[in-house]
């Protein structure tokens, strides 16, 4: 039995630790800074650092690292022990302000985009202290900040701070517009959802796809997929409950408040929701989340995939980004109330999420974009790659009301007659019922569907406060000029709706007929990444983040080329696999099956010519059909692939090489490949089915 108060936090340097170990001086100055992002003297810091040596000491720590989390999506660290020398040979554990505030580390083996020149290597991590510091592995995590010598930020979460202050600064001013003084502090929420898949470790390591590449190159469909839908939500399966128990635990220890778990769609997949908690605090521990589940899946001989699409045929895994705005004093600026037609405040606020989702679709696109993710955005069972909104028929009904009535209040009636008014409880009625949506309003927030499963939350949270902070602060630009605030509130509202109203669709988002009407309302559709991200450096988006103060120019450039070098390179690691796999095993399976054919029919030819062989003979002229053609294929694939491995050229034009040339070539090959496997017995095939895998775990 698990006492989950008592366990809660046990291993968190939290506010409860704070205040039994900090003065009361220290413990405001950092409170302070944790609430209303203060800066921090180094007296403080000083003061802090020697609390948590003894705390972690305490707790068997002999070790500290500065968390960071680089450009590579996943963390990094770097242990260094408490230990110092002292007299006579002995040593002390000590741990100073300095220690804690910052880390000097080698930055040259990190993606930097051709920030760090070669001839300056060193990059620093500053403390976040936003964000607990906790203990794993007898090692003290603080969690830093991570930028170069020249001070451009190398990381994720630097810009994801600066855009939790972006937009905090500019809520607090539109707020002050309707007299709420007193709000000192709006932050930015998250709660993320997590999906992932399990699978037996013993499948798992016969299969090199999936441990060089996290996904199944090959694989023909199993008999049984998703069709019953009898996963979704179904009883959990011992070993599956036991890792569930023993991930919610140390996920509690580490004061993650791990909430629901269930079954998902796919056979073997689950999905993981925390309680929503501040952004850059939920990008932290959603990193620490799939860390945990990958070491837990191998303890209980399993093996965790975050891919985002590890099995064709079968869903894909994605994580549901769930984002509302709540003052320091507790308010939730999108909770519409029971009457949201009234609600001037709540409706401005709408008003700015949708004009900076319409006017940043390709921004919210390219921060979701990978080449994991493009094998699930415009198939038919994630959002489609078309950025649009779900408001809900409720609020959707009252943005049009407001769309044509030149003066919505004065029809508040009409409202009332289609019924809005009696609704006992808004939020109730209006909950979510469009799944295909990617980016869906929720009741009283917003929940952006098109992450991968195994991207870091960050971009996506940098994208969606940035955009909203600068909108926000194009209102109070005008409405700080107005003569009379409520008619101009409402004027530019019912503007806004007007010139947004393309971006709200309540539809089924994976038909054909979407496409086209999408296309006429002028929306984006980048399909894939080297479409999306080529517009991470268009001048307007540049513009933006320097307005902003989230990256400089530099810093753009820098993302931009690390993130469509990863697009390459991920599939270059997949081709040369492929490659391995189709030379080393699947070739000589099918040659020796087919061999075995031959032979039974020579065989049975010698005993007597009248036996009837025109089956395996069939099969043998079919398989051997298919061999030649797939060795073609793996020829045609390994010869793309060095043409791209020796292309002198820009990101972008490689990337979309390797998508031309080297992708397409994988499908194909994938395609015969799997024809074969189907038609092969199954004692020849040199790897586990999918049946095998997606059924391994009882
Ligand atoms: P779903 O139907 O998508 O499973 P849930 O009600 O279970 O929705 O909530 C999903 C996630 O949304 C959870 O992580 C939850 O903590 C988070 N969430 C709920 N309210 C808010 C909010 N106001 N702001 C941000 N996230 C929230
Ligand atoms: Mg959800």
């Amino acid at each position: 039995m698990i006492d989950v108060p008592s366990i809660f936090g046990i291993d968190v340097f939290n506010e409860q630790v704070m205040k039994e170990r900090l003065d009361k001086d220290t413990y405001n100055a950092l409170k302070a800074t944790i609430k209303n992002g203060e800066s921090l003297n180094i007296n403080i810091a000083n003061a802090v650092a020697k609390a948590m040596k003894e705390w972690a000491i305490e707790k068997g720590c002999t070790h500290y690292t500065h968390w960071f989390q680089p450009m590579t999506g996943i963390t990094a660290e770097k242990h260094d022990s408490f230990l110092t020398p002292a007299d006579n040979g002995k040593v002390i554990m000590e741990f100073s302000g300095k220690e804690l505030a910052k880390g000097e580390s080698d930055a040259s083996s990190f993606p930097n985009g051709g920030i760090r020149a070669t001839f300056e290597a060193r990059g620093y991590t500053a403390w976040d202290p936003t964000s607990y510091a906790f203990i794993k592995d007898s090692s003290l995590y603080i969690p830093t900040a991570f930028m170069s010598y020249t001070g451009e930020v190398l990381d994720k979460k630097t810009p994801l701070l600066r855009s939790m202050d972006r937009i905090s600064e500019e809520a607090v001013r539109v707020l002050k517009l309707f007299g709420k003084d007193n709000v000192l502090r709006v932050t930015a929420n998250v709660g993320a959802e997590q999906e992932y898949f399990l699978i037996d470790r013993k499948m798992y390591d016969k299969r090199k796809d999936l441990k060089y590449t996290g996904r199944t190159l090959f694989g023909a469909k199993a008999t049984k997929g998703q069709e019953l839908e009898d996963h979704y939500f179904g009883a959990i399966k011992n070993r599956v409950s036991m890792f569930m128990k023993e991930l919610d635990e140390q996920l509690w220890r580490l004061g993650i408040y791990s909430k629901t778990k269930h079954n998902e769609v796919a056979p073997a997949q689950h999905e993981l929701a925390p309680i929503f908690t501040t952004t850059n605090i939920a990008t932290d521990q959603n990193q620490l989340t799939m860390e945990t589940m990958k070491t837990i899946a191998r303890k209980h001989g399993m093996s965790c995939l975050l891919h985002e699409k590890p099995f064709k045929g079968v869903n894909g895994s994605g994580k549901h980004n769930n984002w509302s705005l709540n003052t320091n004093l507790g308010e939730n600026l999108l909770k519409p109330g029971k009457k949201p037609e009234e609600n001037t405040q709540f409706l401005l606020f709408l008003a700015a999420v949708v004009k900076a989702v319409d006017e940043h679709q390709d921004l919210l696109r390219l921060s979701v974009a990978t080449a994991g993710n493009d094998h699930r955005l415009g198939s038919s069972e994630a959002p489609p790659a078309i950025i649009s909104m779900y408001l809900g028929d409720d609020l959707e009904a009252i943005v049009d009301a407001i769309i044509r009535h030149e003066d919505y209040e004065s029809h508040g009636k009409v409202l009332m007659q289609t019924g809005v008014e009696s609704m006992p409880d808004f939020k109730k009625d209006t909950s979510d019922r469009n799944r295909t949506s990617p980016f869906a309003f929720t009741g009283n927030k917003f929940e952006f569907r098109s992450l991968g499963s195994s991207i870091s939350i960050s971009c996506p949270n940098i994208m969606l406060n940035t955009i909203v902070a600068d909108t926000l602060s194009q209102f109070a630009d005008k409405l700080e000029k107005a003569e009379n605030f409520n008619s101009a509130c409402r004027s530019l509202i019912r503007k806004t709706f007007r010139e947004h109203r393309r971006i709200i669709f309540n539809g089924d988002g994976y038909t054909d007929e979407w496409v086209e009407e999408a296309k006429r309302r002028g929306l984006l559709n980048l399909e894939n990444t080297p479409d999306a991200l080529k517009h991470f450096i268009d001048e307007k988006n540049i513009e933006l983040f320097e307005r902003n103060h989230i990256y400089g120019k530099k810093e753009i450039y820098a993302r931009y080329e690390i993130l469509l070098e990863n697009y390459s390179k991920v599939i270059s690691i997949e081709a040369q696999t492929m490659i391995n796999m189709a030379k080393k095993d699947i070739f000589p399976a099918v040659s020796r099956f087919t061999g075995d054919l031959a032979k039974t029919i020579i065989n049975k030819k010698a005993v007597s010519t009248s036996i009837p062989t025109d089956e395996e003979e069939k099969l043998l002229m079919n398989m051997s059909a298919l061999l030649s053609q797939f060795s073609k294929l793996t020829d045609k694939l390994d010869e793309n692939l060095d043409k791209a491995l020796s292309f002198k050229t820009d990101p972008l034009t490689l990337s979309i090489y390797y998508r031309d040339n080297v992708l397409s070539v994988m499908n194909e090959l994938r395609d015969i490949s799997d024809t074969m496997e189907t038609d092969m017995a199954t004692e020849y095939w040199p790897y586990p089915s999918y049946g095998d895998m997606l059924y391994s775990v009882q």
